[in-house]
């Protein structure tokens, strides 16, 4: 199986040729056609299985169709739990979007907020963001949620071993309802499987 044979654009062949990709993973070939499908996923997989661009590749390709975002707002959230992980997913969506008219910015604690209040002003496609200082940008005034279309949870085990339940939740209750969810995590745990219940519709089952 090819990359052409799940959907993607050709704009988005080319930047995973880029990338030197000859064939998709087994968590790819899944989780490509549902995500463009516009499906709710929910995915087992490990680091290293190609989990990232199985988000990003097709998040980007529906971003490209939709209406820019407005002043503060957001298109796609993708919450991870830490700094490096928030930093390596945006550095992913760049690289495969930078062809494509699609922004992305991310945000983390441990640094200043302000150039992270500026970076959002005028609004971004795609926010990649560790909870709690999402939620301080939140409490700043600095970010609005009425445009999400997409809402991504990377690395949802590690989120809840680290303690941020409370802040998901917090999350999740000021986020449009109508969205599409993604939730991808290593294992499939009973936390997992509650916290999936509350945030994903009807969502396709993935494990790799
Ligand atoms: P991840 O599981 O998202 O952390 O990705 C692990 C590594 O695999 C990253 O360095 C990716 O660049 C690389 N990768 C992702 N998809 C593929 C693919 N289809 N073929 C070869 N390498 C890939």
């Amino acid at each position: 199986m090819s990359f052409s044979a799940l959907g993607l654009c050709d704009v988005l062949l080319k930047a995973v040729a880029e990338q030197g990709y000859a064939t998709p993973s087994s968590i790819q070939l899944e989780a490509i056609p549902a995500v463009l499908s516009q499906r709710d996923v929910m995915a087992a997989a490990q680091t290293g299985t190609g989990k990232t661009a199985a988000f990003t590749l097709p998040m980007v390709q529906l971003l490209a169709g939709g209406n820019k975002p407005q002043a503060l707002a957001v298109r796609a959230l993708v919450i991870a739990p830490t700094r490096e992980l928030a930093a390596q997913v945006a550095e992913s969506v760049k690289n495969y979007s930078n062809k494509m008219n699609i922004s992305t910015a991310a945000v983390f604690g441990g640094v200043r907020i302000e150039p992270q209040i500026a970076q959002l002003r005028d609004g971004v496609d795609v926010l990649v963001a560790t909870p709690g200082r999402l939620l301080d940008l939140y409490k700043q005034q600095a970010v609005k949620f009425e445009q999400l279309e997409i809402l991504v949870f990377d690395e949802a085990d590690r989120m809840l071993d680290l303690g941020f339940i409370d802040d998901i939740r917090s999350i999740q209750s000021l986020l449009p309802k109508q969205r599409q969810t993604l939730l991808f995590s290593a294992t499939f745990s009973q936390p997992i499987k509650a916290l999936a219940r509350g945030m994903l519709n009807n969502p396709k089952l993935i494990e790799v």
